[in-house]
């Protein structure tokens, strides 16, 4: 599997579409534990990037490109959300470097990167309610299979199994971050719509990587 940046771009506008479609499902699940506002802080924020996916396609390397996504995801995305994400870019372009190509394992790394970037700033621990909880297990078990010499269309499906696995997990949590944890019942019985957003947001890569990579 490699991905080249004119392709990822290619998964955002995949993805912007997707997002865009569900717009009542997401603010439902915002507005039973949070604000309300979280599908049209996301949606903003990928409607901007198709906006922008011709110049952003003319990006030749992987750091140039995450280093303008996150960018744009800060200035344009609202909520705790588009600071969460434009971090996560950010944290990536650093780490994944001037790369024309992305491969399993990089992607491992850019989805590690993520995490890790979203587990300081939001100061989350996995099991605290959050998109965290769709991350961890995805970047585990994907990383786990890689390891264990799954062919890549394995690991990918694998990934989305564990995303949506942890995005369902949220449910019955006790929300420890996030405007559900000023709740009474700290959005038990709900899940967490930036866990459901998350594994929205990785069927989609999955799906395009299987398909076209
Ligand atoms: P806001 O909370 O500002 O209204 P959004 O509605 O866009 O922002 O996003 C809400 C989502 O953000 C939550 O569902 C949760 O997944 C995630 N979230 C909230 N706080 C944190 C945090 N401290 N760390 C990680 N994720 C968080
Ligand atoms: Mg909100």
């Amino acid at each position: 599997m490699q991905i080249t940046p004119g392709q990822y771009v290619d998964y955002l506008v995949d993805i912007a579409g997707l997002i865009g479609q569900k717009g009542e499902y997401i603010t439902a699940l915002d507005a039973a534990i949070g604000d309300g506002d979280h599908w049209l802080n996301i949606n903003i924020g990928f409607q901007k990037l198709v906006e922008k996916a011709t110049d952003l396609k003319k990006e030749a390397d992987f750091k140039a490109l995450f280093n303008n996504l996150a960018n744009i995801i800060m200035s344009a995305m609202g909520g705790t959300s588009g600071a969460l994400y434009g971090g996560a870019y950010m944290a990536a372009a650093g780490s994944i470097g001037d790369v024309a190509t992305m491969d399993g394992n990089m992607l491992a790394d850019m989805l590690q990167c993520w995490q890790d970037s979203m587990m300081r700033m939001g100061n989350t621990q996995p099991g605290f309610k959050t998109m965290v909880d769709t991350l961890h297990p995805a970047v585990n078990r994907y990383k786990d299979a890689l390891k264990s010499g799954s062919s890549s269309r394995e690991a990918l499906a694998i990934l989305k199994e564990a995303a949506w696995d942890g995005a369902n997990s949220t449910k019955d949590m006790v929300a420890v971050r996030g405007r559900a944890s000023n709740q009474p019942g700290k959005g038990v019985g709900h899940l967490d719509p930036g866990a459901v957003t998350m594994a929205m947001q990785l069927e989609c890569l999955a799906d395009y990587l299987i398909k076209h990579c």
